[in-house]
């Protein structure tokens, strides 16, 4: 379908942008569904990002769109209004609009939890978990893995108070769930390592091929379920590893999916059509199969 004088546009809001494959998927969900939709790119400094979201507010065809690096908690600060997440979280992946008002939402974790359970198949009520970093990706995935009942949530971070400040804030919410801060060091994760369940690795160690590792992988129980939130490159070092010593193991592919396809039916308040969108995101990866397991 080609851009009209009707057409309402949706946007990727971050610094740097061009790697996002969030227009892929949108504009392929638009086409499939019929909509006179656009999603686009849109490359914002911080420094500009108070002026675009003022000036979306005034903008009558603008749908709604996805905020990432590096704005998604100026985003929760600048909304007029945040949903649950958001304001659990201090951030915002997706805006949606209502009579000129910006409202903030946040589908990281709850697309994360769908993709889990959903897809792979894993039930994460009573599991022993560890997760490595303590950014954003990993807040929502330790608030929806927390809220998913986990019996114990091991927080691993470089920066040891921020792990501590997340597993603090978690730990009054979710009190029936254990849940520990740690400074991501080799040594201490050992126990953790070969006890736990899943691994999610939410640091951006893996992005670039010198990267040091996040944990080290020969500590790994071969019954753990392994994911890297990080997708490109689609299997990192540590994924390999982990392959490697018998583990199950996924990229953060299907997060992608599910944060993308939680945000359309915001946007729509439709359903969103998953398969095409899985379908445009595997053949721009040049991906055979469905699923993103390795
Ligand atoms: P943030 O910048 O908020 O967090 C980065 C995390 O990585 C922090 O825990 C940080 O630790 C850690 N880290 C960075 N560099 C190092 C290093 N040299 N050594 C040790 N730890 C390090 O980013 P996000 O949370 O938004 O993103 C994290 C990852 O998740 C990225 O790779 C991103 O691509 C991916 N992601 C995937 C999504 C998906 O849909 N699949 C969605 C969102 C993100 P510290 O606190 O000490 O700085």
């Amino acid at each position: 379908m080609g851009v009209t004088g009707r057409t309402k546009i949706y946007a990727i809001f971050g610094y740097p942008v061009e790697h996002s494959f969030s227009p892929v998927m949108h504009n392929a969900a638009f086409a499939v569904m019929g909509l006179d939709c656009l999603y686009i790119p849109w490359a914002v400094k911080p420094e500009g990002f108070l002026v675009t979201l003022n000036a979306l507010r005034r903008m009558e065809n603008f749908g709604g769109g996805n905020v990432t690096i590096p704005h998604k908690e100026r985003a929760a600060e600048l909304c007029d209004e945040l949903s649950e997440e958001a304001e659990a979280l201090g951030a915002v992946n997706t805006l949606a609009t209502a009579g000129g008002r910006l409202l903030g939402h946040n589908t990281d974790g709850k697309g994360f939890l769908h993709w889990l359970t959903q897809d792979v198949g894993f039930d994460p009520k009573g599991k022993k978990v560890l997760l490595l970093g303590a950014g954003g990706a990993a807040r929502a995935v330790a608030f929806s893995l927390a809220s998913a009942r986990v019996a114990e949530l091991v927080i691993a971070n470089r920066t040891l108070g921020k792990a501590q400040a997340l597993a603090t804030g978690l730990q009054v919410k979710y009190q029936e769930c254990q849940i520990l801060a740690l400074n991501l060091q080799i040594m201490s994760l050992v126990p953790v390592l070969t006890s736990a369940d899943l691994v999610v690795n939410a640091t951006s160690l893996g992005l670039r091929p010198a990267d040091p590792l996040p944990a080290g992988c020969e500590h790994l129980s071969p019954m753990a379920l392994v994911v890297d939130l990080i997708y490109n490159p689609q299997e990192t070092i540590f994924l390999k590893k982990a392959r490697a010593r018998g583990c199950r193991t996924f990229n953060g592919l299907g997060m992608l999916l599910y944060q993308g396809a939680l945000a359309f039916e915001l946007w729509t308040r439709g359903k969103a059509p998953l398969e095409a969108m899985r379908k445009a995101l595997h053949s721009f990866l040049d991906i055979p199969s469905p699923g993103g397991e390795q």
